[in-house]
């Protein structure tokens, strides 16, 4: 065996050029007491959950002998009746696709509608995952406008539209990092634009990153489906299902979508231990969803109390609550860590972000930065 004499860096690989220089996707994962720094659910799953989960697996287990059902039959009919249910507008399996994450169902939509030579855009600051997969993809990425309250400058958003003719749009509400929800009107009208500027192509591709609706004082987009085939909405099990860890994402769209994906997926994608955890975690929908219940009236403890306490809160509509405002917002998080409280620094100046957690956690956090406004240069 011999050993290579010069460690190599990324710099003496062959790497593309467009990934050259950069870095990979990295919230900190930091062993601190509180962590409210990535948008998990706080609470673990429920036991008879657990059981449940491991009663399906053992049965998927004895056929992991075999492919796993390349199509996701059983569970995209689940998921159609979770979004009928809870979505007011009747979808059917036809209308549902699922992958590793609404992060593969989003890479999914950038391979299939994307790609070299094409385009995405995204108001940002917005789910800095977009551009990366953007990138990821050969795909160019846009960086489009926002107003100075992170609400969505529609005027100035369809001229970007009108100027880039982006492939495809992106549009999350309620959005990360700032937490508020976009009006149906606006998605309506980027999706006019958005049509309007590729018109003579075969149009453009919408996407409604609903990654936090169940959080959401409002209802979601999903009766906007009808009607136009170029929009898109997509879902998570990792937020308000409270597995992040099962890594199942979805979509809902006109049939023609879920079949276009299929041309780019990955056979198999979707493991039988995964299918068979998601039906288990659905079977226990109602259970899952009253934790989503505890969750937003923290939330909304979170934004009543940042005020009360003197800082400027933007509103929320998701389980998260961007708070400021700080002349150095980096400095600010390391402060709050050192009371071991880990929140997120997206980036956006002066301001930070804080997951709900529990009740005790919220508590942990708001003693914090309670603290932070009575020291020096807080
Ligand atoms: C957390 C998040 C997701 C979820 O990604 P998964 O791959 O499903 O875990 C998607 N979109 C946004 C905007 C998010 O914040």
């Amino acid at each position: 065996m011999t050993r290579n004499s010069a460690v190599a860096g990324l710099d003496d690989l062959p790497v593309r050029d467009e990934l050259r220089g950069k870095s990979p996707y990295g919230a900190p994962q930091l062993d601190v007491p509180v962590r409210l720094n990535t948008n998990e659910n706080p609470y673990p799953l429920p036991e008879p959950l657990v059981e449940r989960i491991a009663e399906r697996v053992r049965e998927a287990a004895r056929d992991l002998n075999r492919y796993p059902d390349r199509d996701a039959v059983e569970l995209r009919t689940e998921l159609a009746a979770y979004l009928t249910r809870t979505g007011k507008y009747p979808l059917g399996i036809e209308n549902v696709w699922a992958a590793n994450g609404s992060n593969e169902v989003i890479q999914q939509l950038l391979q299939t509608f994307g790609g070299p030579g094409r385009t995405a855009i995204g108001f940002e600051p917005s789910y800095s995952m977009h551009s990366l997969i953007a990138r990821g993809t050969g795909t160019g990425w846009i960086s489009g406008p926002r107003n100075d309250d992170f609400t969505l400058d529609v005027p100035a958003a369809e001229r970007a539209i009108a100027e880039h003719r982006p492939d495809v749009v992106f549009i999350t509400t309620p959005n990360n990092p700032t937490g508020n929800a976009v009006p149906a009107e606006a998605v309506l009208a980027l999706y006019e634009a958005a049509q309007a500027a590729k018109a003579a192509t075969a149009g453009a591709i919408v996407v409604v990153d609903e990654a936090y609706i169940e959080f959401s004082h409002g209802d979601s987009l999903l009766p906007l489906l009808a009607g136009r085939p170029h929009l898109v909405v997509s879902r998570t099990m990792s937020k308000a299902f409270g597995a992040a860890g099962l890594r199942l994402g979805y979509l809902a769209a006109d049939p023609a979508v879920v079949d276009a994906v299929q041309l780019v997926r990955l056979p198999y994608h979707l493991s039988a231990v995964t299918q068979a955890t998601a039906l288990a975690a659905l079977e226990h929908t109602d259970t899952l969803l009253k934790y989503v219940e505890q969750l937003k009236s923290e939330r909304d403890r979170l934004v009543t109390e940042l005020r009360a306490i003197g800082y400027d809160v933007t509103p929320s509509d998701a389980n998260f609550v961007q708070f400021g405002r700080f002349e150095d917002a980096h400095a600010a998080w390391q402060r709050i860590l050192d009371h071991g409280v880990l929140v997120r620094d997206n980036g956006v100046p002066g301001w930070l972000r804080v997951s709900a957690g529990t009740p005790e956690e919220n508590d942990a956090f708001l003693d914090a930065v309670r603290e932070l406004k009575k020291e020096p240069q807080a």
